[in-house]
């Protein structure tokens, strides 16, 4: 897809992440300070007004990313405000002059993010955090880099859902949630679910 359309797309993906806020609170209440919903909110209200600025004006898809991602950085606060926002960074540069966004650009957008994501913060799949659905994401977009846009995202939201739902039987051992030890378990990561959710609204988008 075009700049035009890839940008429409995260304004849907931003609009859509907004109205999440309730279900990630709710999961962070369980296993954390009950905060990541509202930053999350705070997040993609200022990616959605970045979208609808028009003064804002990328020269390609890398840049409306990495954009996205610094606003991100800078309104969000908390673990996920660094983290998120450097996916998003990270993300943008790997498909930097970019016209298009497709599956390829997807795949090189998600490598590239969970390895800046992982030298930031560490944390590996496993140890119960956003890692869990996006190197799960990131693994299955490689493998359908060569499918159709529309195709590949259905695979990749597959792909970390089951990861994002795989860390209710791990431990935390990164984050608030980490004091808690083994009552951790049983719960579901809220930041994987948040990035299951990013993923889940682009495959909205594009297959709709
Ligand atoms: P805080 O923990 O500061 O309150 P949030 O509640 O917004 O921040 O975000 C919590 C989420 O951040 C967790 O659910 C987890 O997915 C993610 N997270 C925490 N630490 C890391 C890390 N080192 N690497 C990747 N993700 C992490
Ligand atoms: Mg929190
Ligand atoms: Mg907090």
């Amino acid at each position: 897809m075009n700049l035009t359309e890839t940008r429409a797309l995260l304004l849907y993906v931003a609009e859509n992440m907004v109205s999440s806020e309730p279900i990630l609170t709710e999961l962070d209440l369980k296993i954390g300070d009950g905060d990541h919903g509202l930053g999350m909110q705070r997040g993609f209200a200022a990616v959605r007004d970045l979208l609808k600025t028009e003064t804002f004006q990328p020269k390609d898809v890398g840049e409306l990313f990495l954009t996205s991602g610094t606003k991100m950085m800078s309104s969000m606060g908390g673990a996920s405000g660094a983290i998120f926002g450097t996916l998003f960074r990270a993300g943008g540069k790997a498909i930097a002059g970019k016209e298009n966004f497709d599956a390829t650009a997807l795949a090189q957008f998600l490598t590239a993010g969970s390895k800046a994501v992982f030298d930031r913060g560490g944390a590996k799949p496993g140890d119960k955090t956003m890692m869990d659905a996006l190197v799960a994401a990131e693994k299955q977009a490689d493998l359908v880099k060569s499918k159709s846009l529309k195709e590949a995202l259905i695979k990749v939201v597959q792909a970390a859902e089951k990861g994002a739902g795989n860390t209710s039987n791990q431990v935390a051992v990164f984050g608030r949630a980490k004091s808690l030890g083994e009552r951790s378990l049983g719960y579901i990561d809220p930041g994987a679910v948040s990035m299951s959710f990013i993923l889940k609204y682009m495959s909205e988008f594009v297959n709709k």
